[in-house]
């Protein structure tokens, strides 16, 4: 069953919180904070919704929500204003990001009604993001989402000095397996590959379908340890036999470096590499090695 969604309710009111926990806990899991600085830190775990109470002593609602805009970490939580009717001003708290605000006294129907369709919104959005970053057939990310994050590695790479590498794989007559087996057993193996190489990279490293029978990892990894889990991987997919199927991939292998740390160079690079390792045989890894490529032994 799915986790209810959890929303943050904030009142430096012991009364209110109660009232709205109430209201709330039948449908969702009810986080609480009873000042601006704990909502802040609450909300560092992403609850779905935050129900803000405008005015509170030290730090008041409007503050909060600055703070919360303001950070990439929160910003995208929506947040539901409370308002005092004399006290409130609806539009300033629309202004600073608010998706919506209820008036004081609370009527239950109201504050379930409003969080409802929030809360369905928030979800509706939280669906499409994944789909447009995410494959729908495996499930890891698509190629879209891999150039960004690719782009913010290298810069970050540049920063701090740090190692990175990038194999592309292309999975070795895949079109006779599909012609043999039929499109839905392809659709399997290439399932079984993208797990495979899901569970054998790290989570700091990034593991992408680019399309068709084709995968792109970025390893927080100098090329020499790069080569060593690259060939662990290809022996692994050898042995997998999804369904009964010997699958291989070829392998390209690119180490980055100050010269070429620019992603579309890099893609060209790995693309070379791969097209070297089929004419090679294929179920191998060729390495882009200070400027030459070298066809690993796999023996
Ligand atoms: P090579 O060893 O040279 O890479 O040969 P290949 O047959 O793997 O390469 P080719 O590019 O000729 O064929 C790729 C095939 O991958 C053709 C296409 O139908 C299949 N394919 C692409 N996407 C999917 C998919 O989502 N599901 C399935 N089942 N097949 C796919
Ligand atoms: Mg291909
Ligand atoms: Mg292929």
């Amino acid at each position: 069953m799915e986790e209810p969604a959890v929303v943050l309710v904030v009142d430096d009111v012991k009364t209110n919180l109660l009232i709205m926990t109430k209201c709330l806990k039948d449908q969702y899991q009810v986080w609480t904070a009873d000042n601006g600085e704990s909502c802040l830190s609450a909300a560092k775990r992403r609850p779905d919704l935050i129900l803000l109470n405008v005015v509170m002593q030290n730090m008041d609602g409007y503050q909060v929500c600055r703070q919360l805009k303001a950070d990439t970490q929160t910003t995208d939580i929506p947040v539901i204003f409370v308002i005092d009717k004399d006290l409130g001003d609806e539009h300033k708290g629309l202004e600073l990001g608010a998706v919506d605000y209820i008036t004081k006294p609370l009527h239950p129907a109201i504050v379930q009604a409003r969080v409802s369709t929030h809360i369905q919104l928030k979800q509706h959005r939280d669906k499409l993001k994944f789909m447009a970053l995410h494959d729908q057939l495996t499930g890891l990310y698509n190629r879209h989402f891999f150039a960004e994050r690719a782009l913010q590695s290298l810069s970050s790479m540049m920063r701090h000095d740090t190692e990175l590498s990038m194999v592309m794989l292309d999975l070795d007559g895949f079109k006779k397996l599909n012609d043999f087996n039929g499109h839905h057993v392809g659709d399997l193996v290439l399932q079984a590959v993208a797990k495979l190489l899901q569970d054998s990279f790290r989570k700091e490293d990034l593991v992408a379908r680019m399309g068709g029978e084709e995968f792109v990892i970025l390893m927080e990894l100098g090329l020499e340890e790069a080569c060593d889990k690259v060939e662990q991987v290809r022996s692994k997919l050898q042995q997998l036999k999804p369904i009964g199927i010997e699958v291989t991939a070829s392998f390209g292998l690119v180490g980055v470096s100050v010269d070429n740390a620019e992603f579309s160079h890099l893609l060209v690079l790995a693309d070379e590499a791969v097209y070297k390792a089929k004419a090679d045989g294929r179920n191998c890894i060729v390495c882009y090695q200070g400027g030459n490529y070298v066809t690993l032994d796999n023996s």
